[in-house]
């Protein structure tokens, strides 16, 4: 295996697919934190099969590695320098049938050439995490194993060694995993190295078939009467004859245990009735549907606004031009943007063609999937993060087999498995949740926008709030702006009123988590038997502990943040690392009683309002309370149906919902967000506060937006509550220019993390140096290394270097340069730098 730049690749178009002649290399992207991609031979038992997109089982180092084929060549690239002697084989073939389809390859080599990330750690990404093969060691005793077994005194039987050998000459082999299991994975490794040496066992690796697979289910068939069975008929007894009729009304087939269950049967009836040439038992894949059995909303016919139709008509128009053509639907929170989308999506499958739209998280409500379902039936797949890997599995198949031609879903239904699309939606696509927040770093609108481009669809990005790179976008002419500037049947836009939590204070002498104001307007909404919703980004009982003898804040031990208290659990949690302590009794720091708990998160507020209103039906909606995804729909459901009166959360209620009877939202404290270290922290708090005056007053009803703050007189704030997207864009784009923040320039971090403090700081300035060596026209502006704003997180510092152009690629090519060259140069650890384009969060 041999180096070669990811950037001089191709995909495909000069490969051996389609033709005759087997090929004999295979180039393989491995998922590894390399740039590069690796040359194998390909054995004579995989070189008819072996095809781009095929995913391999490759030598790698001292282990096996699942790669994928991203190209095939008949001879060695002599560019490459490669003697035939290096090269080692392909060990195995994963799948015969390719399952990244050219349009995926194509989108994931732009991924990593545009963010930098490894292409294989891309193409992992794309694929649904089922799929994602193990690996695993198999071990198996030889002759002199046994013999030494069987030599081995019992008292010396209980050490490591003696117990792995015993676990493999139950059945002849074990593996590591099995060893791990009882003996902890450092003692199952070590103990298995050393017997290997000693020749005691032989190791081999061989790939675990993925864990998810089709689901198959035992079914059950009425037969067409014969003569035969017409004879058998009349002897049939009671039961059986329920059996059959059970089976006629649900149109001749059912599975097994169903109809078990449907006709009080019993199994040896059916299989009596099988013998008897009546019904016929078989295995059927069975759709694991995460809809199944949800109440689909009914099709309302709908008349378009003038101001939708206009905007559907030039989104159509584009289509028909089979061209790639960029949208930005700006449209206010309830005017009806979701509507055009569905005709647009309509209008793709009208034409032959696919269409995709993309989510943020919060936004692919139970509701929102329902919709969707009624329209589009089993035509849509539908995928977010809290699906099961089965389910996942199956609608990635039915997209793949072209079963289904629409794909709705967050960030990584970008890499769905179909062709010929004709359109792709983006809804709100301001949103910070189209980021990936891990390697590969990536965004999943932009990407959209280039999908669309490479395979000549129409891409539409809707949202109330749009980013600032996108209105830029529209404004420079680079996407087509549409406009819906009014609300369904001109529905009022909820006020939002500021509320000036100095003067609470000044007026109540001490602080108060609720304002007179908001309380008062609680209580009235509920006496109009009205549904409020109830905001903090934060969640917990508390924000910190704090000692109020010496002032000492308890930290987290790994990250540098305050832990929160979370009564329900007694504890004391960080929200980054999660790390859980009890509350201590005294101060750690002085010993001194006087433990104190400062600021309120979610669970208080949840407190305080069941305590001054006992007759609110009150849901509580965080990460803590909707770990399972059943408890969340229950709750978005509940609301819905007007079985509780208010929703207490973070600001995932915050968006997508359409609650007519919801007439007030209380924001309780925005400052925690106005004051983070980020350029975009104005833009996240217009957005934010935008949102949520969208979820009131959605129904006939007039709604109320009541946002308590010490910062009244915030640009994000005023702009916000007078909901003038246009003034915020002026005031918050020239302090993008005169600070040059993106879309002035283009923005990379470098993030250099690591437990020994010392070697981050001297990794990071090293890679400092390199950039400016590179940096000889001073095309990019470097700042830092400096420590970022979580100078510490599970356990490792972090130092950042931000990097600044008004090029892209010059950018690019300097970060590539520099950690290049740093790579070479003594104590720099290039693999503890997390290089992100564009990132989103600067935290
Ligand atoms: P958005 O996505 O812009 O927030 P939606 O598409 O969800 O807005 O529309 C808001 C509400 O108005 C929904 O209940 C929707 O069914 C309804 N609606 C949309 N378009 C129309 C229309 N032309 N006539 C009547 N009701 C509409
Ligand atoms: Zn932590």
């Amino acid at each position: 295996m041999e180096r070669r730049s990811v950037s001089t690749q191709s995909v495909a178009p000069d490969t051996n697919v389609g033709h005759d002649a087997e090929s004999l290399y295979a180039e393989v992207a491995l998922p590894l934190r390399l740039a590069q991609t690796f040359t194998y031979s390909l054995p004579l038992a995989l070189r008819g099969d072996a095809r781009v997109g095929s995913r391999v089982l490759v030598p790698f180092g001292r282990t096996l590695t699942t790669g994928y084929v991203v190209a095939l060549h008949d001879a060695l690239d002599p560019a490459l320098g490669l003697e035939e002697s290096e090269i080692k084989e392909a060990e195995e073939l994963l799948d015969a049938e390719p399952l990244i389809t050219p349009e995926v390859l194509e989108i994931t080599r732009w991924i990593s050439d545009y963010y930098a990330a490894p292409w294989g750690e891309v193409l992992k990404a794309a694929l649904p995490a089922g799929l994602n093969a193990t690996i695993e060691q198999v071990i198996t005793i030889t002759q002199a194993g046994r013999d030494e077994l069987s030599r081995l005194p019992p008292r010396r039987a209980v050490t490591a060694k003696a117990q792995v050998l015993r676990l493999a000459a139950e059945e002849g082999f074990t593996t590591l995993r099995e060893a791990a299991r009882e003996l902890g994975q450092s003692r199952a490794a070590k103990a298995v190295r050393e017997l290997s040496r000693a020749r005691w066992v032989t190791i081999a690796h061989r790939s675990r078939t993925a864990q998810a697979r089709a689901k198959k289910r035992k079914a059950v068939r009425l037969l067409p009467p014969s003569e035969h069975s017409e004879n058998g008929a009349r002897a049939l007894t009671a039961a059986q004859q329920h059996v059959v009729e059970t089976l006629i009304a649900q149109g001749g087939e059912m599975l097994f245990a169903e109809l078990l269950e449907a006709a009080g049967a019993s199994a040896s009836t059916i299989q009596t009735l099988e013998r008897r040439c009546v019904v016929e038992v078989f295995v059927r894949e069975v759709r694991r549907d995460p809809l199944a059995g949800a109440q689909l909303p009914a099709r309302d016919s709908i008349r378009l606004t003038e101001a939708q139709a206009t905007a559907l008509r030039d989104i159509n128009e584009a289509q028909k031009d089979g061209k790639y053509a960029a949208f930005l639907l700006h449209g206010v929170t309830g005017s009806g943007k979701t509507e055009i989308y569905i005709r647009a999506m309509h209008e793709a499958i009208r034409r032959g063609k696919t269409a995709m739209m993309l989510v943020p998280e919060i936004a692919l409500t139970p509701v929102f999937s329902r919709r969707l379902r009624a329209h589009f039936g089993d035509s849509v797949a539908i995928f977010h993060s809290s699906l099961t890997t089965g389910e996942r599995f199956d609608e990635w198949h039915r997209l793949k087999r072209g079963e289904a031609r629409v794909v709705i879903g967050t960030r990584s239904a970008v890499f769905a498995p179909v062709g010929n699309l004709g359109v792709i939606v983006v809804d709100e696509e301001h949103e910070a949740s189209y980021r990936q927040q891990e390697s590969p770093y990536y965004n999943g609108r932009d990407t959209a926008v280039m999908r669309a481009h490479k395979e000549r669809a129409v891409v539409v990005l809707g949202s109330a709030t749009p980013s600032m790179e996108s209105f830029q976008n529209a404004r420079q002419g680079k996407y087509r702006y549409l406009r819906l500037p009014v609300r369904i049947a001109n529905r009022a836009m909820a006020r939002a009123e500021i509320i000036d939590m100095r003067e609470s204070f000044r007026a109540g002498g001490r602080p108060e988590v609720f304002s007179a104001e908001l309380l008062a307007a609680i209580e009235e909404t509920h006496a109009r038997k009205q549904q409020s919703i109830i905001l903090l980004n934060r969640r917990g009982y508390s924000s910190f502990v704090l000692c109020r003898s010496c002032g000492e804040r308890i930290n987290c031990a790994n990250c540098d943040v305050t832990l929160t208290f979370h009564r329900s659990e007694r504890s004391l949690i960080c929200h980054y690392c999660n790390l859980r302590q009890r509350v201590p009794d005294s101060c750690p720091a002085c010993s001194g009683p006087f433990i104190f708990f400062v600021g309120e998160g979610t669970e208080q507020i949840e407190e305080i309002l069941r305590t001054r209103f006992p007759a609110l039906r009150i849901a509580r909606l965080d990460r803590d309370t909707t770990a399972r995804r059943s408890t969340y729909e229950q709750a978005i459901l509940r609301f819905g149906a007007g079985e509780l009166d208010m929703l207490v959360g973070t600001q995932m209620i915050a968006k997508g919902h359409d609650f007519p009877n919801v007439t007030l939202v209380g924001v309780v404290s925005v400052d925690a967000g106005l004051a983070l270290p980020d350029f975009r922290a104005a833009e996240r708090a217009f957005q934010l506060i935008t949102q949520v005056a969208g979820r009131a007053g959605r129904g006939e009803l007039p709604g109320r937006v009541l946002i308590q703050t010490y910062h009244p007189h915030h640009y994000a704030l005023r702009h916000a509550c007078a909901q003038d997207f246009d003034a915020f864009f002026d005031e918050e784009i020239n302090y993008r220019k005169n600070l040059s923040y993106p879309p002035f320039v283009a923005l990379a971090s470098l993030l250099v993390h690591g437990e020994d403090l010392t070697r981050v700081q001297a990794t990071a300035a090293e890679i400092r140096r390199a950039l400016d060596d590179a940096n000889t026209e001073r095309h990019v502006r470097v700042l830092g290394p400096a420590p970022a704003p979580l100078a510490r997180l599970r356990g490792e510092h972090r130092m950042q270097i931000l990097l600044k152009s008004r090029s892209r690629p010059r950018l690019r090519t300097l970060i590539e340069l520099a950690l290049g060259q740093a790579a070479h140069t003594q104590g720099c650890d290039t693999n503890s730098v997390n290089v992100e384009i564009d990132p989103v969060n600067l935290m």
